[in-house]
């Protein structure tokens, strides 16, 4: 596997930012982005398919996340007011994360690709992507769409720790760390995200029903949709999204040019 590191500055804390370093893919880079309902593990999957391809991995939920914990800085009134959304497990209005992701275009032109995690999350969002990438002239090479059964996906959320420094993932009974409560990779303490708490995780998945689950067809109509069943370890489940996305490359889908495609 090719192990990559980028800090993605540019895209966790905006425009002024600058990446430590920006991955040229040899080959075409890839634009992907990942739907599925939360806890399905699509941060988990962006990680692995940040190191295998080089593109680097855009969520907005980190976004926000890193804007609440940089307790050296007040965050804006409109920062203020997506992060009380957040924390009741609300989608945050489409026009402040709309404005978050232009600021952040330059992210979207990355000559390494992006997988796009938690974004778009509703159809005004990613229609509000179409027009953008059209006109950047740029294309989506896939939609990974990860399916997992109800009961699942809330054993899933209810498990889930994240460390509070480096923020990888794990979870208490699937993948556990080797010390309790402490990262394997950085020694960081995990925690279990505020939004992962029952009452709020119950308000994000009414959301997903709502909100995002139409973007499914929405792709799908577009011809973009790539359905990956997400059971199983991490590891399997990235398997079975790489094995998609190579097949989908090799039948020539992902690889046309921008002005021919509908999206
Ligand atoms: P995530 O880490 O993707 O699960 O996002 C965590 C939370 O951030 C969500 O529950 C929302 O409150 C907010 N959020 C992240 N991305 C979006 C988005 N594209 N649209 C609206 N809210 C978002």
């Amino acid at each position: 596997m090719n192990m990559r590191e980028n800090d993605r500055a540019a895209w966790l804390y905006g425009p002024l930012a600058r990446c430590r370093a920006v991955f040229a893919t040899k080959s075409v880079p890839w634009r992907i982005v990942l739907l599925g309902p939360p806890g399905v593990g699509k941060g988990t999957q962006a990680a692995f398919l940040t190191q295998q391809l080089g593109a680097c991995h855009l969520s907005t939920g980190d976004v926000f996340r890193a804007a609440r914990s940089q307790r050296d800085k007040t965050p804006s009134p409109v920062m203020a007011a997506a992060l009380e959304y957040m924390s009741h497990g609300h989608l945050v209005p489409d026009e402040i994360v709309w404005q978050m992701v232009c600021e952040r275009v330059t992210c979207l032109r990355c000559q390494g690709g992006f997988v796009l995690d938690g974004f778009p999350r509703t159809l005004a969002q990613a229609d509000s992507l179409r027009k953008l990438m059209e006109k950047e002239q740029l294309k989506l090479d896939a939609v990974v769409n990860y399916v997992l059964p109800p009961a699942e996906i809330v054993a899933r959320i209810s498990g889930r720790r994240t460390c509070d420094k480096c923020k990888a993932i794990f979870h208490v009974t699937s993948q556990p760390p080797l010390l309790q409560g402490i990262c394997d990779h950085c020694g960081g303490r995990l925690y279990q995200r505020e939004d992962d708490h029952p009452e709020s995780s119950a308000v994000r998945l009414d959301a997903y029903e709502k909100s995002t689950a139409p973007l499914i067809q929405f792709y799908r109509n577009r011809g973009l949709l790539v359905t990956v069943v997400a059971t199983g370890s991490p590891s399997e489940i990235f398997q079975r999204t790489a094995t998609a996305l190579q097949a989908r490359r090799e039948s020539g889908q992902a690889l046309r040019p921008a002005t021919s495609v509908a999206y």
